[in-house]
Protein backbone atom coordinates (compact mmCIF):
# COMPACT_ATOMS: atom_id res chain seq x y z
CA UNK A 1 0.00 0.00 0.00
CA UNK A 2 1.42 3.55 -0.82
CA UNK A 3 -0.34 6.25 1.21
CA UNK A 4 -0.57 9.35 -0.23
CA UNK A 5 0.66 11.74 2.36
CA UNK A 6 0.63 15.35 2.14
CA UNK A 7 1.93 16.65 5.56
CA UNK A 8 2.09 20.32 6.45
CA UNK A 9 3.39 20.16 9.56
CA UNK A 10 0.62 19.77 11.48
CA UNK A 11 -1.85 17.18 10.25
CA UNK A 12 -0.97 14.41 7.84
CA UNK A 13 -3.64 13.03 5.53
CA UNK A 14 -3.61 9.72 4.74
CA UNK A 15 -5.38 10.24 1.28
CA UNK A 16 -8.69 8.45 -0.10
CA UNK A 17 -9.60 5.35 0.14
CA UNK A 18 -12.60 3.30 -1.21
CA UNK A 19 -12.31 0.80 1.66
CA UNK A 20 -11.37 1.11 5.04
CA UNK A 21 -8.04 -0.57 5.64
CA UNK A 22 -5.56 -0.89 8.33
CA UNK A 23 -2.16 1.73 7.78
CA UNK A 24 0.16 -0.81 7.11
CA UNK A 25 3.74 0.09 8.88
CA UNK A 26 5.17 -3.19 7.32
CA UNK A 27 4.81 -0.83 3.58
CA UNK A 28 7.13 1.51 4.87
CA UNK A 29 10.91 2.27 4.98
CA UNK A 30 12.01 4.59 6.68
CA UNK A 31 15.65 6.57 5.29
CA UNK A 32 17.60 8.18 8.10
CA UNK A 33 20.15 10.68 7.48
CA UNK A 34 23.30 10.48 10.05
CA UNK A 35 25.17 13.74 11.22
CA UNK A 36 23.08 15.55 13.37
CA UNK A 37 20.38 13.39 12.76
CA UNK A 38 21.13 10.36 14.61
CA UNK A 39 24.40 11.88 16.17
CA UNK A 40 24.02 14.58 18.25
CA UNK A 41 26.21 16.89 15.85
CA UNK A 42 27.78 17.41 12.76
CA UNK A 43 30.72 14.74 12.80
CA UNK A 44 32.45 15.40 9.85
CA UNK A 45 32.38 18.77 10.53
CA UNK A 46 33.98 18.10 14.16
CA UNK A 47 36.71 15.63 12.29
CA UNK A 48 37.91 18.20 10.23
CA UNK A 49 38.19 20.77 12.95
CA UNK A 50 39.71 18.74 14.70
CA UNK A 51 42.17 17.01 12.37
CA UNK A 52 42.47 19.46 9.78
CA UNK A 53 46.50 20.98 9.25
CA UNK A 54 45.06 24.59 8.08
CA UNK A 55 41.90 26.57 7.46
CA UNK A 56 41.35 25.85 4.00
CA UNK A 57 38.38 23.58 5.06
CA UNK A 58 36.42 27.00 6.50
CA UNK A 59 36.71 28.81 2.87
CA UNK A 60 35.57 25.69 1.32
CA UNK A 61 32.35 25.07 3.82
CA UNK A 62 31.22 28.16 3.31
CA UNK A 63 31.26 28.28 -0.50
CA UNK A 64 29.23 25.02 0.04
CA UNK A 65 26.65 25.88 2.39
CA UNK A 66 26.37 29.38 -0.25
CA UNK A 67 25.53 26.28 -2.48
CA UNK A 68 28.43 27.56 -5.02
CA UNK A 69 30.23 24.16 -4.80
CA UNK A 70 29.07 20.46 -4.04
CA UNK A 71 29.77 18.30 -1.65
CA UNK A 72 32.37 16.65 -3.39
CA UNK A 73 34.24 18.84 -4.08
CA UNK A 74 33.87 20.33 -1.04
CA UNK A 75 34.57 17.16 0.73
CA UNK A 76 37.89 16.15 -1.41
CA UNK A 77 39.10 19.52 -0.58
CA UNK A 78 38.64 19.49 2.83
CA UNK A 79 39.94 15.62 3.70
CA UNK A 80 42.88 17.06 1.76
CA UNK A 81 44.07 18.94 5.13
CA UNK A 82 43.27 16.03 7.31
CA UNK A 83 45.87 14.26 8.82
CA UNK A 84 45.20 11.16 11.14
CA UNK A 85 45.28 7.23 11.19
CA UNK A 86 42.69 5.14 10.94
CA UNK A 87 43.68 4.09 14.69
CA UNK A 88 43.41 7.56 15.88
CA UNK A 89 40.10 8.54 14.17
CA UNK A 90 38.38 5.45 15.76
CA UNK A 91 39.60 6.47 18.97
CA UNK A 92 38.38 9.86 18.32
CA UNK A 93 34.68 8.62 16.90
CA UNK A 94 34.31 6.30 20.25
CA UNK A 95 33.49 9.78 21.83
CA UNK A 96 30.68 10.46 19.66
CA UNK A 97 27.23 10.40 21.24
CA UNK A 98 24.01 9.70 19.59
CA UNK A 99 20.53 10.71 19.66
CA UNK A 100 19.10 9.14 22.90
CA UNK A 101 16.03 7.42 21.05
CA UNK A 102 17.69 6.71 18.35
CA UNK A 103 17.81 2.89 19.85
CA UNK A 104 14.12 2.76 20.94
CA UNK A 105 13.16 3.76 17.80
CA UNK A 106 15.46 1.18 16.13
CA UNK A 107 13.87 -1.94 18.14
CA UNK A 108 10.42 -0.10 17.21
CA UNK A 109 10.77 -0.50 13.32
CA UNK A 110 12.28 -4.26 14.05
CA UNK A 111 9.16 -4.71 16.03
CA UNK A 112 6.87 -3.80 13.27
CA UNK A 113 8.72 -4.86 10.46
CA UNK A 114 9.72 -1.63 9.47
CA UNK A 115 12.60 -1.97 6.82
CA UNK A 116 15.06 1.09 7.70
CA UNK A 117 18.70 2.54 6.37
CA UNK A 118 20.95 4.81 7.06
CA UNK A 119 22.24 7.45 4.06
CA UNK A 120 24.68 9.61 5.14
CA UNK A 121 27.08 11.95 2.77
CA UNK A 122 29.53 11.14 5.24
CA UNK A 123 31.98 7.91 4.75
CA UNK A 124 30.81 4.81 5.92
CA UNK A 125 33.90 3.74 7.82
CA UNK A 126 32.76 6.59 10.37
CA UNK A 127 29.08 5.38 10.24
CA UNK A 128 30.69 1.72 11.23
CA UNK A 129 32.74 2.81 13.39
CA UNK A 130 30.09 4.78 15.65
CA UNK A 131 27.49 2.28 15.32
CA UNK A 132 29.52 -0.38 16.68
CA UNK A 133 30.84 1.34 19.48
CA UNK A 134 27.57 1.73 20.68
CA UNK A 135 26.19 -1.98 19.64
CA UNK A 136 24.05 -1.21 16.78
CA UNK A 137 24.00 -4.20 14.21
CA UNK A 138 22.10 -4.77 11.12
CA UNK A 139 21.31 -1.52 10.02
CA UNK A 140 22.08 -1.18 5.91
CA UNK A 141 24.82 1.99 5.34
CA UNK A 142 25.24 3.85 2.28
CA UNK A 143 28.09 6.26 2.20
CA UNK A 144 31.09 7.69 0.77
CA UNK A 145 33.74 5.29 0.88
CA UNK A 146 36.96 6.30 2.37
CA UNK A 147 40.74 4.19 2.39
CA UNK A 148 43.37 5.60 4.44
CA UNK A 149 47.21 5.97 3.23
CA UNK A 150 49.23 6.59 6.22
CA UNK A 151 47.56 9.51 7.67
CA UNK A 152 46.13 10.61 4.51
CA UNK A 153 42.08 10.06 3.85
CA UNK A 154 41.20 9.28 0.51
CA UNK A 155 37.97 9.29 -0.81
CA UNK A 156 35.72 7.89 -3.31
CA UNK A 157 32.48 8.12 -4.27
CA UNK A 158 29.96 5.25 -5.56
CA UNK A 159 26.75 6.68 -4.74
CA UNK A 160 27.29 10.05 -7.24
CA UNK A 161 24.73 10.90 -9.48
CA UNK A 162 25.97 12.86 -12.48
CA UNK A 163 22.49 14.71 -13.31
CA UNK A 164 23.15 16.27 -9.41
CA UNK A 165 25.03 19.29 -8.43
CA UNK A 166 24.35 19.34 -5.00
CA UNK A 167 25.54 15.86 -3.77
CA UNK A 168 28.32 13.92 -3.37
CA UNK A 169 25.87 10.82 -2.41
CA UNK A 170 22.94 11.44 -3.75
CA UNK A 171 20.78 10.10 -1.73
CA UNK A 172 17.05 10.11 -4.02
CA UNK A 173 18.38 6.61 -5.62
CA UNK A 174 17.82 5.09 -2.64
CA UNK A 175 14.46 6.27 -2.32
CA UNK A 176 13.48 5.75 -5.95
CA UNK A 177 14.78 1.97 -5.21
CA UNK A 178 12.03 1.88 -3.05
CA UNK A 179 8.96 3.99 -4.48
CA UNK A 180 6.91 1.08 -4.40
CA UNK A 181 6.65 1.57 -0.77
CA UNK A 182 5.95 4.46 1.39
CA UNK A 183 9.20 6.18 2.15
CA UNK A 184 9.90 8.31 4.91
CA UNK A 185 12.70 10.65 5.16
CA UNK A 186 14.56 12.21 8.45
CA UNK A 187 17.18 14.39 8.19
CA UNK A 188 18.63 18.01 9.18
CA UNK A 189 20.65 19.12 5.87
CA UNK A 190 21.49 20.17 2.81
CA UNK A 191 22.73 17.02 1.67
CA UNK A 192 19.12 15.59 2.21
CA UNK A 193 16.92 17.85 0.28
CA UNK A 194 17.27 15.71 -3.16
CA UNK A 195 15.70 12.42 -0.87
CA UNK A 196 13.24 14.76 1.04
CA UNK A 197 12.19 16.26 -2.51
CA UNK A 198 10.79 12.52 -3.40
CA UNK A 199 9.97 11.10 0.14
CA UNK A 200 6.08 10.68 1.08
CA UNK A 201 6.65 11.94 4.87
CA UNK A 202 9.34 14.33 6.09
CA UNK A 203 10.86 14.98 9.38
CA UNK A 204 13.27 18.32 8.97
CA UNK A 205 14.83 20.23 11.01
CA UNK A 206 17.82 22.82 11.24
CA UNK A 207 18.99 23.88 7.54
CA UNK A 208 16.50 21.17 6.04
CA UNK A 209 13.40 22.30 7.52
CA UNK A 210 14.17 26.07 6.69
CA UNK A 211 15.15 25.28 2.87
CA UNK A 212 11.42 23.38 2.79
CA UNK A 213 9.58 25.68 4.42
CA UNK A 214 10.66 28.30 1.98
CA UNK A 215 10.09 26.02 -0.81
CA UNK A 216 6.38 25.73 0.19
CA UNK A 217 7.11 21.75 0.72
CA UNK A 218 5.30 19.84 3.10
CA UNK A 219 7.52 18.10 6.09
CA UNK A 220 6.95 17.90 9.67
CA UNK A 221 9.72 19.75 12.38
CA UNK A 222 11.18 17.28 14.47
CA UNK A 223 13.81 18.42 17.37
CA UNK A 224 14.91 14.55 17.79
CA UNK A 225 14.49 11.31 17.42
CA UNK A 226 11.28 10.69 20.20
CA UNK A 227 9.16 12.86 17.87
CA UNK A 228 9.65 10.14 14.62
CA UNK A 229 9.27 7.56 17.18
CA UNK A 230 6.05 8.63 18.79
CA UNK A 231 4.53 9.68 14.95
CA UNK A 232 4.90 6.25 14.04
CA UNK A 233 3.45 4.68 17.15
CA UNK A 234 0.38 6.98 16.74
CA UNK A 235 0.22 6.03 13.23
CA UNK A 236 0.83 2.02 13.90
CA UNK A 237 -2.96 0.55 13.49
CA UNK A 238 -4.87 3.49 12.39
CA UNK A 239 -7.65 3.11 10.48
CA UNK A 240 -7.78 4.64 6.96
CA UNK A 241 -11.00 5.52 5.36
CA UNK A 242 -12.51 7.26 2.35
CA UNK A 243 -12.43 10.71 2.42
CA UNK A 244 -11.53 10.60 6.52
CA UNK A 245 -8.42 12.57 7.41
CA UNK A 246 -6.92 10.90 9.97
CA UNK A 247 -4.96 13.75 11.90
CA UNK A 248 -1.31 12.90 14.04
CA UNK A 249 0.38 16.21 15.13
CA UNK A 250 3.71 16.72 14.29
CA UNK A 251 4.68 15.88 17.94
CA UNK A 252 7.14 18.64 19.34
CA UNK A 253 9.45 17.47 21.80
MG1 LIG B 1 22.95 15.65 8.61
ZN1 LIG C 1 21.43 15.09 -5.13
Amino acid sequence: MKAPFSGNGKDISLGSRTNDLSFDLSQCVIFFDFDNTITRNDVLDKIIERFAIDDYWVLLEEEWRKGKIGSKECLEGQLKSIRVTRSTLSRYLSTVSLDASFKRLLQFLRRNKIESMIVSDSFSFVVHQILKHHKIRRVPVYANELRFRKDRLIPSFPFLNEDCLRCAHCKKIHLKNNSNKTTIYVGDGRSDICAAECADIVFAKDGLLDYLRKANKPCIEFKNLSSVLTFLEKLKGKKVKQTVKVSISASKS
